[in-house]
């Protein structure tokens, strides 16, 4: 009992512990052993969307998947949540472990059954080789995280080895952690601005406020980067306090009909705090409250907690607008519209991306418009790159636009400039000068007069 999981009835990390001293002492220097560490994609979904329950039942489907892979019942342990080891002996070389791997992978991704539904998961795997990679169990487990890591920014579903480099990437990203804890005090985060435009009218609507970490040796950083390390340490609190501040006090040097969108994470939503640091941003600055948009992605609600929605109402009740980011790419988008009365939707820019290449991305462009308006919500295209994009979103009848054709993220000043010159540029704006409205001077922009006269003429100006 003591060196079992009770869940799943498979060895725990006591007693893969000793099978894992075991192997190594039965192995020698000369044979090879391999130490596969599993962790489930999207796990953390299932429990927060279908309750712990749920999540218990996925867990002995996986554990008696992983044991149709293995002779051995003993090599498969649980030895966390949702992570699972395996242990393989007496290795002849690298392809018998790849042959396990993508069994194991190909267990996890078939649907596992929820209540008779169909649910699918997958899982990627790390693999640390012995004696190689690692001379004892930390060792080996300790590769075989890192080689997961890298699994897992690949996935789903992947496999890898493990491999010295991996080793060094590790090692930058806790020195990058250790970093960013100096970053704000030492004034190395900026935000950059994106302009977004009114499809109709060309005009000017609003910036979207993008972080910058500006890093004292390795140059600009990107949030993608550096915004999962905030959050992993909590600091994404104080971050985001300050990208609310500074984003206010920019907004306060815009004309009156621009507005400012602000990025949220999940993690700013534990507690109270957040009320209070819109509250004080926007007083601070002496902006009108209704200027500031605040976007969240569904992983804000996913949980479908009372006590965020309650949040979200209180972050609407002091005049702020909430935007649904990302749109599209969780995979229940459509019932978090009908949580909360968003007022307004940015579809994801995947689908813009795609629009050439996919028919389905062209369909679902126009389903989601049509739902904005059916819920009397404005919808935002991202990521416009081409006159044909653009057109195409124009012709759908999208509100706003936005992406790196219309406008790449800028610098505050620039974008101050911006924001004061398109005041006086007249009710075109942009698509005037774009050869989008009128009229328009086809020597100009040939392509892209082209692509704006074609398109639909009651959404040309
Ligand atoms: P997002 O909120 O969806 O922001 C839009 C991202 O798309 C930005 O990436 C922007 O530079 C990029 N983008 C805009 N137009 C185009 C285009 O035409 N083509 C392509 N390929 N990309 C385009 P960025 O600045 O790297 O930010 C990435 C993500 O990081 C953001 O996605 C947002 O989720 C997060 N983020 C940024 N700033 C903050 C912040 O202050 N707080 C939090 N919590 N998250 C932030
Ligand atoms: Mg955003
Ligand atoms: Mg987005």
């Amino acid at each position: 009992m003591a060196r079992h999981d009770p869940l799943t009835g498979i060895a725990n990390r006591l007693l893969w512990r000793e099978r894992i001293e075991q192997t190594i002492t039965a192995a020698g220097t000369d044979t090879l052993a391999a130490l596969l560490y599993i962790d489930l994609d999207g796990f953390k979904g299932v429990n927060d969307a279908f309750g712990h329950y749920a999540g218990d039942v996925v867990l002995q489907q996986v554990a008696s998947r992983l044991l149709e892979c293995v002779a051995d019942a003993d090599a498969v342990a649980r030895i966390g949540g949702d992570e699972f080891v395996v242990i393989q002996e007496q290795v002849v070389d690298r392809y018998a472990v790849e042959g396990l791997a993508r069994c194991l992978v190909e267990q996890l991704s078939r649907p596992f059954e929820l209540n008779k539904a169909p649910v699918r998961l997958g899982g990627c795997i790390g693999i640390a080789l012995f004696p190689n990679d690692g001379r004892n169990a930390d060792e080996l487990l300790q590769a075989a995280d890192m080689a997961l890591y890298q699994a897992k920014a690949e996935g789903p579903g992947i496999y890898r080895f493990f491999s010295a480099d991996q080793g060094d990437r590790t090692k930058q990203r806790l020195e990058r952690k250790r970093a960013l804890h100096h970053a704000l005090a030492a004034g190395q985060l900026e935000l950059h601005y994106q302009p977004i435009y009114d499809l109709r009218s060309g005009q000017l609507r609003s910036f979207e406020a993008l972080l910058r970490w500006r890093h004292p040796t390795d140059g600009l950083v990107s949030p993608a980067d550096f915004i999962p390390l905030a959050e992993e340490t909590g600091l994404i609190v104080p971050i985001g306090n300050w990208v609310l501040s500074e984003a206010c006090r920019q907004l306060a040097r815009w004309p009156s009909g621009i507005s400012v969108g602000v990025n949220l994470s999940p993690l700013q939503f534990r507690g109270r705090e957040l009320v209070d640091a819109v509250r004080r941003a926007v007083d601070h600055a002496g902006v009108d409250v209704s200027r500031l948009e605040l976007e969240i992605t569904e992983s804000v609600l996913l949980r479908n907690d009372r006590e965020n929605l309650e949040l979200l109402r209180d972050l609407r009740g002091l005049g702020a607008r909430v935007a649904m980011d990302d749109f599209g790419t969780g995979y229940s988008s459509l019932s978090y519209l009908r949580s909360f009365p968003f007022d307004k939707i940015k579809l994801d820019r995947s689908f813009v991306s795609d629009l050439a290449t996919s028919t389905e991305a062209r369909a679902i462009l126009h389903a989601v418009r049509s739902l904005g308006a059916a819920f009397r919500v404005r919808t935002t295209a991202e990521g416009i790159e081409t006159p044909e994009q653009l057109a195409v979103v124009r012709e759908e009848g999208y509100d706003e636009g936005q992406g790196y054709l219309l406008g790449r993220p800028q610098h505050p000043d620039d974008a101050f400039a911006l924001a004061h010159s398109m005041g006086s540029a007249g009710p075109t704006g942009l698509f005037h000068e774009l050869g989008c409205g009128v009229p328009t001077s086809p020597e100009a922009y040939p392509r892209l007069a082209n692509t704006c006269a074609s398109g639909n003429p009651n959404t040309r100006d």
